[in-house]
């Protein structure tokens, strides 16, 4: 299911916190609104917002999945930063290092996502 809309389930498609409120999309692609307290991204707005990259002859789908895998990057690149810090525990809040663990194995249990790959 790599690189795959799982619309389903409350996890966060970019890195695979799994207690969000709502699911990230309805079938249609409208998304929630809801911004994910992890990686800090809004379905529904930081998807179709993105502008780093062309839009043009996409589906919603690979609109959503493509603005999914710059959001991640990006995220990443920038040290990890958690969007609503207070909702985790201290050993995750705590350093770069711990996040980046924590993450490799959220992101590789809701998504099959391997961090390396990323
Ligand atoms: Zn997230």
């Amino acid at each position: 299911m790599e690189g795959s809309v799982e619309m389903n389930k409350n996890i966060c498609l970019i890195c695979g916190y799994n207690e969000l409120e709502e699911r990230p999309y309805y079938s249609d692609f409208a998304g929630s609104n809801e911004i994910c307290p992890c990686c800090g991204f809004e379905f529904g707005m930081d998807d179709f917002d993105c502008d780093e990259f062309d839009h043009e002859g996409l589906t919603d789908k690979e609109i959503v999945e493509k603005s999914h895998d710059i959001w991640r990057k990006q995220w990443i690149e920038n040290g990890i930063e958690l969007f609503n810090p207070k909702i985790f525990s201290p050993e995750v809040r705590n350093g770069k290092f711990l996040k980046r663990d924590y993450l490799v194995l959220q992101m590789k249990k809701n998504l099959g996502l391997d961090f390396n790959d990323i």
